[in-house]
């Protein structure tokens, strides 16, 4: 696969990146098996999290023995040093290298966080120690808000960033990336497929694919995921591709949910995040694919405390506290369309949670 340069770091990583988030929920060997297929099919770049549960020591583990012939890129919300230290020392551990490639604050999305980081005798210099020390060769910030990024950047303190940038999500293209650019930073793109929401996936990896310093790095655990991201490599986005992408803008809004499950866990084990787009994914798929076990999950909804918990962990402030209850009920009324649940199993299930249908 073709290398770019990722800034000013002089990385060569692979055209396409590969998210390793997702892999969290496949077991360790299924897990290893879809890194070996990326590794062998080119992708050399490889981004994970301390806060992706099993998803960094699975990576690593994958990885092991490839030295310099991978780049891996690790992240940690740690603002406290006791913590960043932990964190740091746990990824290194996990990650089975002589070094960390690219370690990246995890989501600073507020001015505090920044300042924070920022101090003196902070995160930053901690992480610097460690560049100092040979366990650390970069030092990267990721975030949700690129008008906050536009006051991190030109710090000089990070050598790569990464913003969600898809068809729907474009602000960076307009002063973020711009900024970057003339800064040497490296661009790296999380969410190109903002969640698996297109249409067709391959597009939407196509039209990021236009700028050729910005580095995609989709999400996947499946080997026919690997399959169509590499086939976005093949070719330029289509007059019709776009026609499609704008279609698919238009029909979600800005208001919808990327499966990135910051919102989770919830403390009364309600899937939250799968309750709230369940809607779009049982659209795509077919209303018939709904089963039992989904009804379960709806009819657990029903119980939400609206402790606000998970919407607090939103990046996309997504109105979970709400959603979460009306949702539930939504998707209960399709299983009665479907015949899963009768009219009166709906009415039973409503008053013993203590709500009204509406
Ligand atoms: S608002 Fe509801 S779904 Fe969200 S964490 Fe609280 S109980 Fe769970
Ligand atoms: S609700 Fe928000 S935090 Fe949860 S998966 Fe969706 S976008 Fe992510």
């Amino acid at each position: 696969m073709e290398l770019v340069r990722l800034g000013k770091t002089e990385l060569m990583v692979s055209r396409l990146g590969f998210g390793a988030l997702p892999i969290q929920s496949v077991d360790r060997n299924s897990a290893a098996k879809v890194v070996r297929y990326a590794y062998d099919r080119g992708f050399n770049f490889f981004d994970t999290a301390r806060g992706y549960t099993t998803s960094e020591s699975d990576l690593g583990r994958a990885l092991e023995g490839l030295g310099g012939r991978v780049i891996v890129a690790t992240k940690s919300y740690y603002k406290d040093m006791e913590q960043l230290d932990k964190s740091f020392n746990t990824s290194f551990d996990n990650l089975k290298r002589n070094y960390i490639d690219l370690f990246q604050f995890h989501i600073v999305n507020y001015e505090n966080e920044l300042g924070e980081i920022l101090k003196k005798g902070g995160p930053l210099e901690y992480l610097e120690e460690q560049k100092k020390r040979g366990r650390l060769r970069h030092i990267g910030i990721t975030s949700h808000r690129p008008q906050l990024m536009l006051k991190a950047l030109p710090t000089g303190k990070f050598e790569t960033v990464q913003i969600p940038l898809n068809y729907i999500e474009n602000e960076p293209l307009e002063k973020l990336i711009p900024l970057a650019r003339s800064l040497d930073i490296g661009i790296i793109a999380m969410k190109p497929v903002a969640g698996g929401v297109f249409t067709d996936n391959r597009s939407a990896v196509r039209w990021i694919l236009q700028y050729p310093d910005v580095v995609p790095i989709p999400g996947m655990c499946r080997i026919e995921e690997i399959d169509d991201n590499l086939q976005a490599l093949d070719g330029t986005i289509t007059g019709p591709e776009l026609g499609q992408l704008e279609a698919d803008r238009q029909e979600l809004g800005s208001a919808f949910c990327r499966r990135c499950d910051y919102c989770m866990p919830c403390p009364n084990e309600i899937e939250a995040s799968y309750i709230v787009r369940s809607g779009m994914i049982f659209k795509r798929v077919g209303w018939d694919k709904m089963e039992m076990n989904h009804i379960d999950s709806f009819t657990k909804g029903l119980y939400c405390s609206q402790c606000g918990e998970c919407a607090a962990r939103c990046p996309y402030d997504l109105p979970l506290t709400e959603l979460v209850i009306d949702e539930s009920k939504t998707m209960l009324r399709k299983g009665v369309e479907q015949g899963l649940i009768t009219e009166e199993e709906l009415q039973q299930k409503l008053r013993a949670a203590g709500l009204e249908d509406n």
